[in-house]
């Protein structure tokens, strides 16, 4: 079908990176996708949190995280450079915070957790979480801010990643590719997300079903990202340059489905309006559901498989990992040494 260097399968945040990543190596590039970055990369709120994000069985994750976080400065400045379009990074701090005395104490064991693994958090008292984010309501309990967290507006990183793989020469067609037998480029990478498993079957990737909301008020009306546990569940605020504040996000378990119920815009405002009640004069700009590419041990697959380079998994990390995914597939074209060796599809 194409005689590129590289022929990249999906158009979301991961093979659109690795695309311009190869691009600006001198390799020709098509990248195919019938709507590019309107899938997961969409719905994704920009974390970059691999510090706040921290679970008890996931230090892999967190080394991978880390480690793609300390590229995304110059990821993001060159990529604005290469496109012309800002992408919105931010390192004003995030605030985690409890609501109740049963989510004080589990955030107490994470802060326990985080100090232990080296990672830099202070703890906060609730006047502290006040001063450091003025519209959290007085009922927060207390909390942690973690300084090294950053966050991104996807959708901009996605249209820029566009721009500039077109600038540096690469095509994009908009055409979903239905089977790998035809393909004739020299690496064939698929990063079709949660639908990479339609290519190469028996990869065990699956849908994890993500509601989310956008608001709209006045800019600076948050000056911190806000992480919450509210009587046990989770909500996060994200805000943005322009005034946006992101509100996410639902975890469910319902294949394909893409609905937003009412269900999920409920509790999440619900949690929402606990920790920040001026949330309630904010227009609801925008509510949306996307899919995370999960996988059983919540690490991506990233290398080669089956004869073609892979890239999907990224679950709910992969707006953070994009540049080092990116960086070690490209790597991988060179025969250059494997950054991401946790990541082999070698352990399916
Ligand atoms: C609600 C929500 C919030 C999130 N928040 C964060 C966050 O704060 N931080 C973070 O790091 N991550 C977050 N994530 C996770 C992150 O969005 C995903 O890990 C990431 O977007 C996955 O990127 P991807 O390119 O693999 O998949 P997608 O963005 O889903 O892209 C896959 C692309 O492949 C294309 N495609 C599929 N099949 C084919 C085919 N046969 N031929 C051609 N193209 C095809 C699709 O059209 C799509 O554009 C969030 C996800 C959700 C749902």
């Amino acid at each position: 079908m194409n005689a590129s260097d590289v022929f990249v399968i999906g158009g979301g945040i991961a093979g659109l990176s690795i695309a311009w990543r190869a691009a600006t190596r001198g390799l020709t590039v098509t990248l195919a996708d019938p709507d590019p970055g309107a899938r997961a990369t969409r719905a994704s709120a920009g974390m970059l949190a691999p510090v706040s994000e921290v679970t008890y069985t996931e230090e892999p994750l967190l080394r991978l995280g880390l480690a793609s976080l300390e590229r995304w400065p110059a990821f993001a400045g060159e990529l604005e450079a290469a496109s012309g379009i800002p992408v919105d990074l931010r390192g004003d701090g995030t605030v985690e915070v409890a609501y109740d005395a049963d989510d004080l104490a589990q955030l107490d064991e994470l802060a326990a957790f985080e100090e232990k693994l080296g990672l830099r958090v202070e703890r906060l008292t609730g006047r502290q979480c006040r001063q450091a984010e003025p519209m959290l309501s007085p009922n927060v309990r207390g909390g942690l801010l973690a300084r090294d967290d950053l966050w991104v507006n996807p959708r901009r990183v996605a249209q820029a990643l566009q721009q500039a793989l077109q600038n540096a020469g690469g095509r994009i067609v908009r055409e979903r590719i239905a089977s790998l037998d035809d393909l004739s480029a020299g690496h064939v990478v698929v990063a079709a997300g949660a639908w990479s498993p339609s290519l190469l079957p028996g990869l065990p990737i699956r849908p994890v079903k993500g509601q989310i909301l956008r608001l709209r008020g006045p800019r600076g009306f948050l000056s911190k990202c806000v992480r919450a546990t509210v009587r046990g569940s989770e909500v996060y605020l994200v805000p943005r340059d322009d005034g946006e504040i992101v509100v996410g996000a639902t975890m469910e378990e319902l294949g394909f489905d893409t609905r937003v119920t009412a269900g999920g815009v409920y509790e999440l405002l619900r949690d929402a309006r606990e920790i920040v009640p001026g949330i309630t004069e904010l227009d609801l700009a925008e509510t949306f559901a996307g899919l995370r590419p999960g996988t059983p041990d919540n690490l991506p697959y990233v290398g080669r498989h089956g004869g073609v380079w892979v890239a999907a998994g990224h679950h709910r990390a992969g707006v953070l990992l994009a540049p080092l995914t990116a960086d070690a597939v490209v790597a991988g074209f060179f025969g250059e040494a494997d950054l991401m060796p946790e990541c082999s599809p070698a352990r399916i």
